[in-house]
């Protein structure tokens, strides 16, 4: 049998909220309850929109509610080679190609998309303009790929219509997230990726590397997100509440109730005791699929 590799990757830009600890909750559950392992990643590729000390303080709390994770924390910001080397293998291939157009142009010859323009291609055969430092885009092609998620159920997308040749280096140098978790997950071994349905409509375009880049597929888990109460995401920028470390139960049982499970019996006596009795009576078919808005 496999042995289950499940992950949580957050990006330090504020403290864990409870959309995050829902969705962290959710991938600790999924992994330990079949003897799997769990690791965790931080998402530190975007200094711009982090916060300092927020890696820390999510590693903290993370302790504080029994979620611990195995082995080593991996810190996307010291994988900078790895992400060049996919990056150059790409490009050698013609399967990505520099881009310089500005954000303008971009959005002038553009249909929308699903999330924002769907560029149109410009630099596809060469760079329109050379003097400026270019991003990269991948190739996408008119296709559908589509996954099986054990919660939404069957999911696809067309990514030449609905998404377009999609950035993996930002023009800044900066890699791109689709880039940086495909080759991380793949690098960490993870075989199943449980997280927010935020991230749904990202996966296709991880599949879609994954497969340029001859890396294998996790299976892939997409839980309801926690909405404020204008209906929006929880962010962890928009400094949502954050979460208390000195009482980590009552948010965990809130948790638990969010993912659709069913109380425990009694109220249990400490986190240890609750999360115990948790890796066992987790259903992941009792969780409820949700509309997934779009990253
Ligand atoms: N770093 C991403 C975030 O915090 C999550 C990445 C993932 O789970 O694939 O939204």
């Amino acid at each position: 049998m496999t042995l289950i590799r499940g992950r949580f990757a957050p990006s330090p830009s504020g403290p864990l909220h409870f959309g995050s600890l829902t969705a962290a909750l959710g991938s600790w559950l999924t992994a330990r309850q079949a003897g799997g392992e769990w690791l965790l990643r931080i998402e530190d590729i975007d200094p711009p929109r982090e916060k300092p000390g927020a890696a820390d303080a999510i590693l903290r709390t993370l302790e504080a509610s029994g979620l611990h994770w195995d082995g080593a924390v991996l810190y996307q910001s010291r994988r900078q080679a790895a992400y060049l080397e996919a990056l150059e293998k790409l490009v050698d291939k013609r399967l990505a190609y520099p881009c310089a157009c500005s954000r303008k142009e971009v959005a002038q010859s553009a249909r929308r998309g699903a999330e924002g323009p769907i560029y149109a291609g410009r630099c596809r055969n060469g760079i329109g303009n050379p003097d400026k430092p270019p991003a990269v885009r991948l190739r996408v092609e008119d296709e559908a790929i589509g996954f099986e998620d054990r919660v939404v159920g069957w999911y696809q997308q067309n990514l030449a219509v609905e998404i377009g040749d999609f950035v993996i280096r930002r023009a800044d140098g900066l890699f791109a997230y689709q880039l940086a978790v495909v080759v991380d997950d793949a690098f960490q071994g993870i075989n199943q990726v449980v997280r927010g349905a935020d991230l749904l409509s990202s996966t296709p375009r991880q599949i879609l590397l994954q497969n340029r880049l001859g890396l294998p597929r996790p299976a892939y888990v997409h839980l309801p997100l926690a909405l404020d109460r204008k209906g929006r995401k929880l962010s962890k920028s928009d400094q949502a509440r954050p979460l208390d470390d000195q009482a980590p139960l009552p948010s965990l049982l809130t948790a638990w109730a969010f993912l659709g499970q069913h109380p425990p019996e009694a109220p249990p006596g400490s986190t240890e005791e609750f999360l115990a009795w948790a890796i066992k009576a987790w259903d992941l078919s009792r969780v409820a699929a949700s509309a997934a808005p779009a990253k």
